[in-house]
């Protein structure tokens, strides 16, 4: 059965360790990460974004394939079925779906906009049982066009927001999502300090997981994160693993051809891509 995010991340802050949000895609994705998740004991929050949810032929969908995977696949450990990056739209159909987690982004807004919408979503999910991540502080990355750094959220717009009963507060730190530039200036340690001093308990998350060094997601998660968002990593081992396949004509071969056989080296290189995550964030063995 889904469980909220909220009591996992609230054991990792405590903890010091982190939970891996990996976005899925379709059904091969899902099933190695869930797989990963259960071999490794591991808590594990599979994220879909609005492009993903339409891609997998809606949320209603996705929720009924990833109930199925859970009690077929005998999967044990703590699972979130997470929206990310939720439209105010997106996070309504989400809920009525049967996700068991969302991010509501109204970074876009002026903060009193997304401190109403936001308010309006805490009283919603606390009702259904859902947990709810907001976001402070837009999170840049390849839609803005190349940019050295990525913004900075004001701490105090993030204590405001954090009153307000979410579950997750993800805010701006210098991280972007996709492949990080050459000129990137790393994260701000000082402004995710400056949060979390402001914020206390509440896990933060880290948006943007894909090449950011080891020992810098370690240091983030030392100053509070306890959920790191996980996409574009997973895509390029699956896509370079999936090359070699076909680059080595195997698909030419016997029943190469086969989509269980042509797919399946892209799903192990996601399966040990999740399990380096796992133990890099210190999740394995805490389900
Ligand atoms: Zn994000």
């Amino acid at each position: 059965m889904l469980v909220s995010a909220k009591e996992m991340l609230q054991k990792a802050k405590a903890g010091h360790y982190a939970v891996g949000q990996f976005n899925i895609n379709n059904l091969e994705w899902t099933k190695a990460i869930l797989l990963t998740a259960q071999e490794n004991n591991s808590p594990v929050i599979l994220g879909v974004s609005e492009g993903a949810g339409k891609y997998m032929a809606g949320y209603k969908t996705v929720v009924g394939m990833v109930n199925g995977m859970l009690e077929e696949l005998n999967i044990t450990v703590p699972v979130a079925l997470h929206l990310d990056h939720g439209s105010y739209d997106g996070c309504m159909k989400c809920i009525e779906a049967g996700f068991s987690s969302i991010m509501f982004d109204g970074s876009h807004y002026p903060i009193e906009e997304n401190v109403a919408k936001t308010k309006e979503l805490v009283q919603i999910c606390a009702e259904k049982g859902l947990s709810l991540e907001a976001e402070v502080g837009a999170i840049g990355g390849e839609e803005d066009g190349v940019i050295g750094k990525g913004e900075c959220a004001d701490p105090n717009e993030c204590k405001a927001i954090a009153d307000l009963g979410v579950d997750m507060l993800a805010a701006g730190i210098g991280n972007i999502h996709g492949k990080y530039p050459a000129n990137w200036e790393g994260l701000s340690f000082e402004t995710l300090d400056a949060i979390q001093q402001l914020t206390g308990e509440m896990p933060l998350v880290l948006h943007g997981g894909t090449g950011i060094p080891d020992d810098m997601i370690k240091k983030a998660i030392d100053l509070g994160v306890a959920k790191i968002n996980v996409n574009t990593e997973c895509q390029l081992v699956f896509a370079e693993a999936t090359r070699e396949y076909i680059e080595a004509g195997k698909d030419l071969q016997g029943k190469g051809f086969d989509p269980r056989k042509l797919l399946a080296p892209g799903a192990e290189a996601i399966k040990a891509k999740v399990k380096e995550k796992m133990e890099l964030f210190g999740s394995v063995n805490k389900a």
